[in-house]
């Protein structure tokens, strides 16, 4: 399990009118999980974009287990993304969409099942694999959604609102089910979210973002107890 450091990262657009990042320093240890909390616009998502390659930082590094990552290709640094709206494909079944990283990537038939199996299992949607996206359930759709990152085995996992589309029950639903992940397979995990309480369940830290710049950084077991 990698460590993940953030190193005075910087992103700015507009040859420096919007300074989305503004120099942030940050230590995942192996197997934690740290909530990004923060208003919208303080730069959250821009973090995670840079940490899977899909932004350039301005300046700043990024390191896993002391490696800088920030010159190898998104599909290459072993960092997934999972998005908040979940780019699930509504007419590919749940086999399918879980297969589709394995299938871009060209990976063999044989290896493609048994990943998919496997994380199926994992999420409890082994029972689910020949239905279309469409007709699955909101909290199941996001099942799906994680799914599709997972099975390309990231040794980082990054998590944005994933879970702001759902109900309140499903959401409940989910926070466990992402606490039970947590401790099945021990990935490093940023998880970026506005919502206090989702970030006090399911971080062991908490980062509070702000215009761009972390303010602090607290165990979330100095705050309070799990809620
Ligand atoms: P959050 O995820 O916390 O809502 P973002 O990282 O999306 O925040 O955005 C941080 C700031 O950067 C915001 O002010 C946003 O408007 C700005 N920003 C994000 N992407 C771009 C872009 N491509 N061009 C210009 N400004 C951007
Ligand atoms: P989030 O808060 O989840 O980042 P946003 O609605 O702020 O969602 O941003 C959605 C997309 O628009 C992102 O890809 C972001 O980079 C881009 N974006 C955000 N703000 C701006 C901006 N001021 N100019 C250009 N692109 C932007």
């Amino acid at each position: 399990i990698p460590k993940l450091e953030l190193v005075s990262l910087a992103k700015e657009y507009n040859d420096g009118a919007v300074v989305a990042v503004d120099g942030i320093d940050l230590c995942v240890a192996p197997g934690e999980t740290i909530a990004l909390l923060g208003p919208s616009g303080c730069g959250k998502s821009t973090t995670l974009n840079m940490i899977v390659g899909l932004e350039a930082p301005t300046s700043g590094d990024i390191h896993i287990d002391g490696q800088s990552i920030v010159n190898i290709p998104p599909g290459k640094r072993n960092v997934g993304l999972v998005f908040q709206d979940y780019a699930v494909f509504p007419s590919m079944t749940v086999r399918q969409n879980l297969a589709f990283g394995l299938v871009v990537r060209k990976a063999a038939k044989d290896d493609i099942d048994r990943a998919v199996d496997e994380v199926a299992e994992l999420l409890g949607m082994g029972g689910r694999l020949h239905v279309r996206a469409r007709d699955l359930g909101g909290s199941e759709m996001q099942r799906v959604a994680i799914g599709r990152t997972l099975v390309t085995k990231p040794a980082v996992l990054l998590l944005d609102e994933p879970l702001s589309n759902l109900e309140a029950a499903a959401r409940l639903t989910m926070r466990r089910e992402l606490r039970r992940l947590q401790s099945e397979i021990g990935l490093t995990i940023i998880y970026v979210t506005h919502d206090q309480i989702e970030a006090l369940s399911l971080a062991d830290r908490i980062a509070v973002m702000h215009a761009g710049k972390i303010l602090q950084v607290e165990k979330t077991s100095v705050i309070c107890e799990r809620p």
